[in-house]
This record gives C-alpha cells, structure tokens and sequence, in this order.
C-alpha cells in the first residue's frame, strides 16, 4: 500500500532504549518491567499495572483473576475486535453479545440493562476507536446488578471521561500496544487496577503461576506464560513518555479528515466533540450513508486498495464470525450493529499521515463513493424499481 491503515511511529530515543537494553543481558523480568508498569498504573491513574504479551492477554488475566468462568455470562459487544469475545470463551464463560449506541458505537446502557440474567458476572466495555463508553450510567448498573465492571481500553489509552482516565473507571481495565495502536511495544499490553489482590493474582498467572516471594520453581497454581520482555517494555516507556503529544497530533489528523469529508453528502464522519469525553484517537472510521446500504462498504476497501490506500473492515460484527457458529453465546438483539458494520471503513490513520496523504485519501473515496453511487442509480438491478413484468 502507498498509503498503509496504520504505521507505527519508531524515532530514535526508541531504537537506543531497546540497544541499551540489548547491552545489558537482562532481557525479561527486569527493572524495564517495572519502570513501565509504574509509569502506566500512573498514566492511567490507578495503583498497579502488570504488562504482558498483548491485549488479549490481558484480557483473559482479567477476567480469570475475577474468578469468572463456567456457568457465568459477561456482556460484550459484538461490533467489536473479536478477542473481546474469545478472551471470555478462554474462561469458559458464555459471551452475552449487546447492541450499540448508534452515534458512540460503544456498548447502549439500556440495552446492557435489559440482557442481565441471574448469571451475569460481568460487563465488559469496550472503548470503541477511542471514544469513551457511557461509563456513569454503566457503573449505576454494574452496582445496582451487583456485577464487575471492566474495561478494555485497548483502543483508547490516553482518552478521558470526565476528570478521569479510562482504565481507571472500572474494577480493572485492559490496554494493548500491537504496532496499530496510538502507543506500540510490537507486541504487548497492560492490566491497570486498584486492587492489590487482583493485581497479585495476575502477576502470578502471567508467570506460570509462581508467587512474586516464591521460588523460580514453586507452582502455586496452573499458570501462563504471558510474560514480556524487557525490550518491550524499553519501547514502551519511550512511546508512553511522548503518548499526550502523539495524542495531540492524532486528533488534528482526524480534524482534517473531518474538515474534508464532512461536506460528502454519501458519508457520515465519527462524533469529534461528546460531553464530559476526551476522544483518544484509534481509527478514523467513516459510515457510508443509510442510502447507500446496497454498496457494500467491502467495494470500497478494495477499490481503494486498487488504488494503493489501506483501508480496514472495523468491525465484522463477533456474532456473525464463522468462528463463533458453533461456539457457544447469546444475541441479545443486534439491529444496530447489523445496519451499521456493513456500512463503516476505518481510513489510514497513523502520527505522521500528511495533509497531502489525507488529502489524497478523502479526493480518493469520495470519487469512489459517488461514482458506485451514480452506477447503482443509473443501472437496473434485477430486482428494483422496473416495469412490473406482465404476466
Ligand atoms: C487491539 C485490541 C485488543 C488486544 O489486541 P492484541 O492484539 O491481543 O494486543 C483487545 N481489544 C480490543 C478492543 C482491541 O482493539
């Protein structure tokens, strides 16, 4: 692609932590480690975080130190990245699939409300593309149904709802740095909590179940190796120190994207302004207007790719994955997220998108757009609007 869905930014203060990292022979568990768990649970506002191999990772931790499994329901969206979903299977927990808000695309509260069963554990929010969930009204829930409230901030780290970071509005919350996200490690990601406890249990299954005091080979329980090593952390350190200016620049990128396609009357550009939110800016994800339903947002991704530009399928909704047909779940009615994923496409969106970059992105779809548009009303579909045939 000439012009890539995402580019992680590597400048050179992160090329010589890792070396210096390299150099010093210690490449997992070190003092890396703890300077970045620390500068996170800070960032994020909360006592402890514990770093591990990726997002997904964390969280599966996440929910498995909460004691939830067989037998048990958490709430997720389906309009969403599908580890969400295949983090509550790993517990064996049955994923209960909720409809969306049609303008925040984040989890709808009075939808959560009416899926909550006697087995209902959890409800796990996602921070869709940065924007923060309705989380006043999800802890009035969570604490009136007596459930745990999580986040996977995995897409909004840095985003703010009222005077708080996400990650730090829930019981714990997730955030992961695979090289698509607004900070990257390679691979990796974080469980940030308050909650010394959960935070211990974590530690000890991200390393094969040992306890922090215990013996490198004293097992108190079945574990995992969701371990990451020193380098990553290295990484993230140095893109963690430089996270509010990435921000920043993240946002005036999505401020030009909507300056430039706001006036296409086929599409719709994501909410900028939301009260009491700060958007932390993961993708730019346009919908293709309501009239438009016959062009599939499919058609555009790879007629932009014919011309060299990256676009992404954000989000195939969980539900309809092959992989979930013979998996166990409930849908709890999903009209939103049926009408609305087949009409979203995530633009290229990275720091260093130039104006000439986005310039040619937004001439580019909404030549695209109009023209599929021209084609579907001037042509004649088989079954539209001709002549009723004689009998
Ligand atoms: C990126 C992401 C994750 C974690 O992904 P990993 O690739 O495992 O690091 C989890 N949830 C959401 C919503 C994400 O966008």
């Amino acid at each position: 692609m000439r012009i890539p869905l995402a580019q992680p930014e590597i400048d050179e203060a992160d090329i010589a932590a890792v070396t210096a990292v390299l150099r010093t022979g210690r490449l997992s568990l070190g003092p890396k480690l703890e300077e970045f768990e620390e500068a996170l649970a800070n960032y994020a506002g909360t006592s402890h975080a514990v770093a591990v191999s990726s997002g997904t990772a964390a969280l599966h931790l996440c929910l498995r130190a909460l004691g939830i499994g067989e037998g048990d329901e958490v709430i997720v969206p389906s309009f969403a990245f599908i580890a969400v979903a295949n983090a509550v299977r790993y517990v064996g927990a049955l994923p209960v699939f909720v409809d969306v808000d049609s303008e925040t695309l984040n989890l709808d509260p009075e939808r959560v409300d009416a899926a909550i069963t006697p087995r209902t554990r959890a409800i796990l929010v996602v921070h869709t593309f940065g924007v923060p969930a309705a989380m006043k009204e999800m802890q009035a829930i969570a604490d009136r149904r007596r459930l745990f409230l999580l986040e996977d901030a995995c897409e909004a780290l840095g985003a703010e709802y009222g005077a708080r970071r996400v990650g730090s509005l829930g019981i714990a919350g997730t955030f992961g740095f695979y090289p698509n996200k607004q900070i990257t490690t390679g691979e990796g990601g974080a469980v940030v909590t308050s909650d010394l406890k959960l935070a211990r249990k974590m530690r000890a299954a991200r390393n094969q179940g040992r306890n922090e005091s215990g013996a490198w080979l004293q097992h108190s329980e079945i574990g995992f190796n969701y371990r990451v090593s020193e380098m990553s952390c290295a990484l993230g350190l140095e893109q963690l120190r430089r996270c509010d200016a990435v921000l920043h620049r993240r946002e005036a990128v999505a401020r030009r994207y909507t300056q430039k396609l706001s006036a296409c009357p086929l599409l719709q550009t994501p909410p900028a302004d939301l009260p009491f939110r700060k958007i932390s800016w993961f993708a730019y994800v346009v919908r293709l207007r309501e009239d438009l339903r016959g062009i599939s947002r499919d058609c555009i991704v790879q007629a932009m790719a014919a011309r060299g530009i990256g676009c992404g399928r954000y989000f195939a909704p969980v539900h309809l994955q092959p992989a979930y047909a013979n998996e166990p779940h409930r849908c709890a009615g999903l009209s939103v997220t049926e009408a609305i994923a087949p009409r979203t496409v995530a633009l290229p969106f990275f720091n260093a998108l130039s104006e000439h970059e986005i310039g040619e992105v937004c001439e580019t779809l909404m030549e695209l757009a109009s023209r599929m548009a021209a084609e579907k009303a001037t042509g004649l579909p088989k079954n539209s609007q001709g002549p009723p045939a004689t009998p």
